[in-house]
Parts: C-alpha cells; structure tokens; sequence
C-alpha cells in the first residue's frame, strides 16, 4: 500500500491523480535506534519491514560547519552521495524480491550508487541520452552494469517510493543528532530530497518523537520543483548570479560543491537557523605542505581501490602503520573516500579517490 503526500492512499507507486511518487504507507512505525544494525538500518522500525536488508555502511553523516552554515556533510557515504541511502533500501527489496536482473533509468550519482549496491546481479541501466552521462559515473556504469536505451527487466528507478523511504533516514537522523536548527534545507530540481524529508518528519511525528524540523526546498530561479508543488513545504529561491557567487567563495576556500549543492547551501545561509543536507568535498588536490606519505597514498589511488596495507605493499618506503594513519586523516577530511568490502570472513576498508 502506497499514499501520495497530497492525495492519500492509493495501490500504486504513482498517484493517479497527480502523478507524482507516491511514499510507502507504514502500518507500524516507532522511533527506536537499534545501535547494532548496519548503516541505515538502525532505524529499521521506522522503515518498510523487508526479509533481506543491505547496507555499505551508509548514514549516520557528520553535521559540520563549512564556513559558517550547518552542513550535513553526504560526503561521507559509501560512494559518496545520499543516493547511497535510496540504494541500500532498493538493493535490499531487489533482493527480498529475488530478483536477480533489474533495470533502472539513469540518474546521476544514484546510478553508479545503486551499481554498486547491487553487486552480483545483472543491471541495466537505461540511459536513453548519451550526452546525458556524468564522467564520474562512466567507470563504474561501463565496468559493472550494461548502459542500454530500454530494457524489459523489472525496473528499479530513483523516483520511487523506495527511494523516498531510504533518504527520509536523513530526517531521522538530524532528529537522532539532535540538532538546534529549525530548517532543513534540500537541494530542489524534481524535490525528492525534500520530499523525502518531509516523509521522514511525518513518520516521526506519527512515532511520537519529538523533531518538528520544517523542510525547505532550495531551487534556481524560475524553476519549481514539480514534486513540490501542493506540498506544506516551502520553496526558498537563488537566483544564476548567486549560485556562481558561492561557487566561486566556496572554491577559493578549497571546498567542491556541485551547483545544486551551492544552492541549498546558499539558501541555508541567507535563511540562518538552519542545516544544508548537501555533499561537500575538500579539494584533492596536492596542496604545498603535504606529507609525503598523503602524497603516496593518494597517488596509490589513483590506479583503483586499494586498502591501506594493500598500498604500503606496493611501495613500502614508509611503515605501515604512517600509511594507515596518513589514510585515515585523508579520510576524515573528506578527501578520499572508502567502500567496505566483504573478503572471505572479514570485511575491510577498500580506500578510493572521491
Ligand atoms: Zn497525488
């Protein structure tokens, strides 16, 4: 059973009468953190009971500062996006279902997520518009799933009520971290993020928990984001000149932000009392000063993912243990980023490039 957020309950994915994803109707829901469960699913009674959960180890992201405006830093996920979260909760009902071929219209950054998320079954990803694809997600689309323009396989798409059940981990856990703000601001092209948010605020509500957050929706000038629309959720808008504005200060500070990061970063920041739920990365690059052991450890990357004794075997001129500690402060400070990898008995920390 499904329920728009405007319209109520309904048997599909979509509302018939607006359109727009619907959000998974729970019957049961309770706010309790169970401490021990992997990634998003310490929250697994607030999410849709499915026999088979996944995680890499997604959430439970920082709340920051980045030059003054509360940040809820998405960085720090798996493959470092918040699509990480819709993954893990699509990952493990493509699983609960069995299937073991899926399809999934592109979206950037959630693909190459969901990719890897889905290790071990075959995935079509159905990009009708080459010109479409991001660089960043080519190697892992070409290397590990199949870039076609249509598919029959049973499709697992990033506007979907799972989706939607994944992020809204977002909301819980800026309720769990208790944070003093207000607002929380997402970033607004199609409004899942924030819709999404506002899925989550309602779940807690209805839990009894006490987080009454309200969500802004942060999109460019001219634009409303369609999912938005009808929605008690309010739409700060940025106009071109700003957005290149915080860009430009955000960069000469050695922050990356993508333009609808700077955005919602933007509106967090006139608004005041509030968090950006956006992915913000410290620039890679070899800064003056940096110690030779950062140095081979980000130059080891750059030939794949490697885990720290993997890359002082390689070029063992420091000790093992300077490499660890050298990986582990690249991490921290949100320059490189790491997936964990089951091998054999154990699970270990395979470091990448971001
Ligand atoms: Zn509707």
């Amino acid at each position: 059973m499904y329920e728009c957020l405007r319209h109520g309950p309904t048997e599909e994915e979509r509302c018939p009468k607006c359109g727009a994803v619907a959000t998974v109707l729970l019957e049961e829901v309770a706010f309790r953190v169970e401490r021990k469960e992997k990634g998003i699913w310490r929250y697994w009674s607030m999410l849709p009971s499915l026999p088979v959960r996944r995680s890499l180890g997604e959430g439970l992201t920082p709340l920051t500062s980045v030059d003054g405006v509360r940040v809820k830093n998405e960085r720090f996920n798996p493959t470092g996006s918040y699509a990480d979260r819709a993954s893990a909760l699509i990952s493990s009902y493509v699983a609960s279902r069995g299937w073991e071929r899926v399809s999934s219209l592109y979206e950037p950054d959630f693909s190459r997520s969901l990719v890897r998320y889905l290790e071990g079954a075959e995935v079509e990803v159905i990009a009708p518009d080459p010109l479409a694809l991001e660089a960043e997600d080519l190697a892992v689309l070409t290397s590990r799933a199949r870039l076609v323009t249509r598919s029959q396989a049973p499709s697992v798409d990033y506007a979907s009520p799972w989706s939607v059940e994944g992020l809204k981990t977002i909301a819980l856990e800026i309720c769990e971290q208790r944070a003093r703000e207000s607002f929380i601001v997402a970033p607004s092209k199609s409004g899942l993020l924030a819709l999404s948010l506002l899925k989550g605020l309602r779940d807690l509500e209805r839990a009894g928990a006490e987080c009454p957050y309200q969500v802004v929706g942060a999109s460019l000038r001219g634009r409303d984001p369609p999912l938005l629309e009808g929605l008690p959720v309010r739409v700060e808008k940025v106009g071109e000149e700003e957005v290149y504005e915080t860009l430009t200060k955000l960069s000469a500070k050695g922050f990356r932000v993508k333009p609808l990061a700077a955005i919602g970063y933007a509106v967090a920041s006139s608004l005041g009392d509030a968090i950006a739920v956006v992915t913000v990365a410290v620039r890679p690059a070899l800064r003056p000063g940096r110690s030779s052991v950062k140095r081979l450890v980000l130059s080891a990357l750059e030939g794949g993912r490697k885990t720290a004794y993997e890359i002082w075997k390689e070029r063992p001129v420091f000790t093992l243990r300077a490499v660890y500690k050298a990986a582990r402060e690249l991490e921290e400070r949100g320059e490189i980023c790491y997936d964990i990898v089951r091998k054999g008995e154990r699970e270990v920390k395979m470091y990448r490039l971001c």
